[in-house]
């Protein structure tokens, strides 16, 4: 399909009585199969002069599968010239709105001489956005990672995956680029903060495909976002940052409630300044933290299992009559429920469509499953977590940590249950519900690195059971056949971070010691990789500013 994301025109015979407007234009649709000039369309839409029409930019386009017809369907900002009587008339119209460019973001310099840099734990998406901040401030931070650059690290992953055999320090969770690496690389969020486009424009800077700016449901495959963690890197190297792979921090010293030192596996670095980004996954780094009296709670997460389907499946059920469409590509889901009785929400997560389910284990010993895929999305099949809410009051005891010893006795579960060789326990969904193992092998599924008949009732608690056997009946009456086809595996229990670092809501450091900030998932404030790369933003931004 052709690409008009942003199309220009000279004002012709502009009349003097007109000025340069900009507005917002809604459910600006075509056929999904005709590749009309969008400019026509705004201009009838408008019902304007087309040369009227300064420039068109496109700023959503989304598929719409509900409709007789399948449709494009758009929302375009217009540049154009009108008179303000005209202005006034359209904007009377529900779909046409006034429409103003978010500001280009230009970070204020730092204020202060740095005696010593900044030092950043973690290269995932909220250090590096927050070393990109830094950076373009004028500091040059020092970014310590643990795990491996990247070419090693997709050896140490392959291995993983082929032989079952883990590196506890360079995984598909640690290592350059964090635990989005081998990703979906879904960049969608909830959050709406101006930076995500700052995050976007930055990610095609360094390689993303144009259309991550405007499609509805951006997505890089892992094999887009590694070509583009490594890009960023190269870049930020150039431009001052200092990074030191397979260096991990064992402990961050304070003096006095200030940040004095980190140490590392290597050395003791001098700074007053860490942005702790080390993800959700870094259990020794909490450990380590609560040693020192750092604030932490409890914090509410999801756990649960994964289910696959043939990707065609979820395509005739989710594009009915268009399936098979060409250019459509392969379909996605998001199904919710409320348990009435236990109140807890299931939900599903982290929908990879076309994609991989993948062990990601970071200790030995303990098994977690989660979702891949390539930017073609062309495996047949298609999975997503089904996980169910617990909440911090759950924990009865008051250790802020119970939520991570909650996480591993599972992980450690469902690894006994895969055989002690990271082979996921999987079992089909209608046997589930009937106590009965199934037999899988690697042509009925997608896993990485294979799959182990079980009984997974006997991997959750039946306070998760319960409600998750509620929730599948009820997205089976969303999508016929959806626990017929399916397959579920487990365990799923890395979908965000189950304690929280706590920190100042107005200067992003922690509350009680002075230059820590907790950023991105681990700090429990942010989840995905869009939100933590504006956590990470965010918290650099604000550094230097008391
Ligand atoms: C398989 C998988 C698929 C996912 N798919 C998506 C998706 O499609 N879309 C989406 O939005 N999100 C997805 N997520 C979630 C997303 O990847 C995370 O939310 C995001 O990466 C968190 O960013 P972060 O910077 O906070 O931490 P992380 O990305 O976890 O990075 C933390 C880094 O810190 C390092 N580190 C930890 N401790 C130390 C230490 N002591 N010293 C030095 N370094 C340390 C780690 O090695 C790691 O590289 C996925 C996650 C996984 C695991």
């Amino acid at each position: 399909m052709r690409t008009q994301r942003s199309l220009k025109y000279p004002p012709r015979g502009a009349s003097m009585a007109k000025k340069k407007v900009r507005v917002k234009l809604i459910n600006i649709r075509h056929s999904f199969n005709e590749t009309p000039d969008l400019r026509d369309l705004v201009s009838a839409c408008l019902r304007m002069p087309p040369q009227d029409i300064i420039s068109i930019q496109i700023i959503k386009r989304a598929v719409d599968a509900r409709q007789e017809r399948l449709d494009l369907v758009y929302t375009i900002a217009v540049e154009l010239y009108a008179s303000q009587k005209v202005l006034n008339e359209i904007l009377k119209r529900t779909d046409v709105s006034h429409y103003d460019t978010i500001p280009t973001h230009r970070p204020h310099k730092l204020k202060k001489n740095q005696t010593c840099s900044p030092v950043i734990i973690g290269c995932g998406p909220s250090g590096l956005f927050a070393a990109l901040t830094l950076v373009e401030r004028g500091a040059r931070p020092i970014i310590f990672e643990r795990g491996a650059r990247m070419v090693k690290r997709i050896r140490d992953v392959n291995e993983f995956w082929t032989h079952g055999v883990l590196n506890i320090e360079s995984n598909v969770l640690f290592g350059e680029g964090g635990a989005g690496t081998f990703s979906d690389g879904k960049l969608t969020t909830r959050i709406k903060s101006p930076f995500r486009q700052k995050v976007l424009h930055e990610l095609v800077k360094f390689g993303a495909p144009e259309e991550i700016l405007f499609v509805n449901k951006p997505h890089l495959g892992t094999d887009r976002i590694r070509q583009i963690i490594c890009a960023m890197v190269d870049s930020l190297g150039k431009r001052g940052a200092q990074f030191f792979f397979e260096t991990k921090v064992h402990r961050i010293l304070f003096e006095n409630g200030q940040v004095n030192s980190v140490q590392t596996n290597r050395d003791i670095i001098k700074t007053d300044t860490v942005f702790l980004g080390c993800g959700h996954s870094a259990r020794d780094m909490f450990e380590s933290l609560r040693q020192d009296g750092i604030v932490l709670e409890k914090k509410g997460f999801a756990v649960g299992l994964r289910i696959e389907h043939p990707q065609e499946f979820i395509n005739r059920a989710q594009w009915g009559k268009w399936c098979g469409t060409p250019g459509l590509g392969p379909a996605d889901y998001f199904l919710t429920y409320t348990d009435r009785e236990s109140g807890r929400g299931v939900y599903t997560f982290c929908m990879c469509p076309g994609g991989y389910i993948i062990s990601c284990s970071t200790y030995q010993g303990e098994l977690a499953t989660n979702g891949m895929s390539y930017y073609r999305r062309d495996s047949p099949w298609a999975n997503a977590a089904v996980v169910v809410t617990i909440a911090a009051t759950d924990f009865k005891a008051p250790d802020p940590l119970a939520g991570l010893e909650f996480q591993k006795a599972l992980e450690h579960k469902a690894f006994i249950m895969g055989g002690e060789q990271f082979k996921i326990p999987a079992q089909r969904a209608r046997d589930f519900f009937k106590r009965e193992k199934t037999k899988i092998d690697s042509a009925t599924c997608s896993c990485l690195p294979g799959a182990m008949p079980a009984d997974l009732n006997e991997l959750l608690p039946e306070f998760l059971n319960g409600p998750l056997k509620q929730a599948l009946e009820h997205f089976n009456r969303k999508i016929a056949g959806f626990i017929d086809e399916g397959t579920l595996f487990g365990v799923e229990t890395r979908t965000s971070s189950p304690v929280r670092i706590k920190r100042h809501a107005h200067n992003f450091q922690a509350i009680g010691v002075k230059g820590l900030f907790p950023i991105g998932e681990g700090a429990g404030y942010a989840g995905g990789i869009m939100s933590c790369a504006v956590d990470g933003i965010r918290a650099a931004l604000s550094f230097d500013q008391d």
